[in-house]
């Protein structure tokens, strides 16, 4: 199903919806955009999905994560789950347009990018890079906000397990001290306002570690955007 889906998606001609293939409409059109996109109440400090009204999820009043606010465009699932799969492993980095406008589209994102002193997109480690040939976290954050973006100060430190084979403990777990700022620009970091960006924010785990390390070094602030984000804890 999701393979025929993905060969489906990859086969759009250029000029037609990448989903609907309403033509001319690229990449998405808007009658796609109107029907999958709506935005939806989410917690504002893990983005996940919350009843109309409700400010914050239960987890996130348990235990606070180390994010001041996180605001996700998309929910993870069709048609945006198999776009994103091109864009990170299809090679397809043009996509980074179409989603950078789809996240300043969703409530919030715009005057959180305005509030960002900086815009530190979440780091690969270097075998995963060197794998993927792309940052899909730095394409993105620069099709957001090119000035503000800053590549080197978020290290990825420790190459981890791939979290998807994990449970939410194990994750929290497997990505502690994965993440570190640059040991020569802390100062850069300190008392500064930080959006991380990041392509797919599955339980969390990473962009927790991300902003635990970013406050470790003193940051004022630190907000996650992501375009996409699954709906389920995992
Ligand atoms: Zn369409
Ligand atoms: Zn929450």
């Amino acid at each position: 199903m999701f393979r025929e889906l993905f060969e489906g998606l990859a086969a759009a001609v250029p000029g037609q919806c990448a989903v609907c293939r309403a033509w001319p409409a690229h990449p998405v059109c808007e009658a796609c955009v109107a029907r999958f996109a709506q935005p939806r109440p989410r917690c504002r400090r893990c983005a996940l999905p919350v009843a109309q009204g409700v400010a914050e999820c239960g987890r996130c009043l348990a235990a606070p994560p180390p994010l001041d606010a996180c605001h996700a465009a998309l929910s993870y699932e069709y048609p945006w789950s198999a776009l994103v799969t091109q864009y990170k492993f299809g090679g397809q980095a043009g996509w980074a347009a179409t989603f950078a406008t789809l996240m300043r589209s969703a409530p919030w994102v715009e005057p959180a990018l305005e509030d960002a002193d900086l815009v530190l997109p979440m780091p690969l480690s270097g075998e995963r890079l060197a794998e993927r040939g792309f940052n899909q976290a730095l394409v993105l954050a620069r099709a957001l906000v090119p000035r503000k973006t800053e590549p080197g100060l978020l290290l990825r430190v420790r190459h981890t397990r791939a979290q998807s084979e994990l449970d939410l403990k194990a994750r929290l777990r497997n990505v502690q001290g994965a993440f570190a700022v640059e040991p020569l620009r802390h100062s850069a970091i300190r008392g500064k306002r930080v959006a991380l960006v990041d392509d797919v924010m599955t339980s969390g785990a990473s962009l927790f570690a991300a902003a635990q390390a970013l406050r470790e070094a003193g940051a004022a602030r630190v907000t996650g955007l992501v375009l996409a984000r699954t709906d389920e804890p995992h």
